[in-house]
């Protein structure tokens, strides 16, 4: 059986027994969670962790040393970025669109009075004009330390500059990084091998945490999120994979659920990295140098799928209180929404704390939050899994504008690319 079929099953399985577990009474769940679920899932997130780092350090690097001129990388980075606020808007915009024919706000009887929710979002916001600043790591290894995405991007980038500059002078170094990043990818291959395990865990311990009653007061709003979420995968995505990167939308997604299926378990962008890389190399034939510079780049800016749970709410929100927004309104929820993405760290649950910057922004009241918490858990799951495939769909596309697409490699071909890598 294929690992991807293992894959599945597990999170079948996970699905089931979280159901379960989620109807049984709830001392059977903190019986079970914290001793057998929860161990597991852990033990597993933890040792993809471990690689985002060194993976992320080596393959930036490796992919600047592959583009090999300064200008290919600063043309990678204007596509990519243009990619990213595009389908970001677009993302939010259709958020806003199908809450507003669903109504979700409208459908139900919502308390709104005595809800609390404490709002960090000023804290937060700051972040997005620093996000750029503290780009510029003043200690790298203290970048390294924390994992700061951005801070590891531009320090990499530096030393692959610095590789390509001196050339056979660090022949030593060069190797060193090479070698360096077919371990971590030899790793990740290795790890992988329990995502069956891993999933079944993770996804069985946070939807046996979910009170169905919580699901079914806010059936409506969740059908509007999951909606929107499938409708950008498949028509945005789909087109720009299948007009610009000129790869079929089934193929893209046949090949890429593997990694989707890992960012649902874990709902971590951030943690998904080494797979979702490894996935698309290995299985969209990505190119290396663009793929290790893309997707850490998305995994960090990039979340259409949070700027849609945060249209969608801001709609639902605006609906439960009674609040027209204007034209105006509107823009401005677009515009903070896609600025919120870009400061909304890879990590789960963080796309809700920053909802309230887009709340605040058009007056609505923050307690609205206090709302959709109970269900954010599961819809983050599957958010996270759309912002990563939002990543791989830019790298497909900018390899193709790029004209540095490679024929797709075969699914057990593993060794097959790392010996291209090495031998690069
Ligand atoms: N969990 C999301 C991610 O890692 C971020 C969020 O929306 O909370 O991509």
């Amino acid at each position: 059986m294929s690992e991807t079929k293992k894959i599945l099953i597990g999170l079948a399985l996970g699905v089931v027994v979280g159901l379960g577990l989620a109807g049984l009474p709830d001392n059977i769940y903190e019986t079970v969670n914290p001793y057998i679920l929860s161990p597991v899932g852990t033990i597993f997130l933890n040792l993809i962790k471990m690689l985002v780092v060194p993976i992320v350090f080596f393959s930036i690097i490796l992919g600047v040393m592959g583009l090999g001129d300064p200008k290919e990388l600063g043309r990678v980075g204007t596509k990519s970025i243009l990619f990213f606020l595009t389908t970001t808007a677009l993302a939010i915009m259709l958020a806003m669109g199908v809450a507003s024919v669903l109504q979700p706000g409208e459908r139900g009887d919502f308390q709104t009075t005595g809800l609390e929710f404490e709002s960090t979002a000023t804290e937060e916001s700051s972040n997005i004009v620093q996000t750029f600043v503290n780009m510029i790591p003043t200690n790298p290894i203290t970048a390294l330390a924390e994992g700061n995405m951005l801070q590891i991007i531009v320090f990499a980038a530096l030393i692959g500059f610095a590789l390509i500059a001196l050339g056979d002078k660090a022949k030593t170094w060069r190797q060193f990084i090479k070698q360096g990043d077919r371990i971590m990818m030899y790793l990740i291959h290795l790890v992988m091998k329990l995502a069956p395990y891993g999933a079944f865990a993770l996804i069985a311990s946070a939807i046996g945490g979910i009170g169905l009653d919580a699901v079914v007061a806010m059936a409506w709003y969740m059908i509007a999120v999951v909606l929107t979420l499938f409708l950008h995968a498949t028509i945005v995505y789909g087109a720009a994979v299948y007009f610009i990167g000129k790869m079929s939308p089934v193929f893209f997604f046949k090949n890429f659920y593997e990694a989707m299926t890992f960012a649902f378990s874990t709902s971590s962008s951030n943690a998904t990295l080494p797979v979702s890389m490894e996935v698309a190399q290995r299985k969209l034939g990505v190119p290396r140098s663009i793929s290790s510079f893309v997707q850490p780049l998305g995994a960090t800016v990039n979340m259409d799928g949070t700027a849609i749970m945060q249209g969608v709410a801001t709609i639902f929100i605006a609906q439960v209180f009674a609040s027209d927004l204007t034209m105006t309104q509107l823009l401005t929820v677009v515009i903070t929404a896609v600025l919120a993405s870009i400061g909304t760290a890879g990590v789960p649950g963080v796309g809700l704390v920053m909802l309230a910057l887009v709340l605040q922004s058009v007056n609505l009241p923050v307690e609205g939050i206090a709302l959709i918490i109970g269900v954010d858990r599961i819809l983050d799951m599957l958010r996270t899994s759309v912002n990563i495939t939002g990543d791989a769909a830019c790298a497909v596309v900018v390899s193709k504008l790029e004209e540095k697409h490679l024929p797709p490699v075969d699914e057990d071909s593993w060794d097959e690319v790392g010996a291209t890598s090495s031998s690069s």
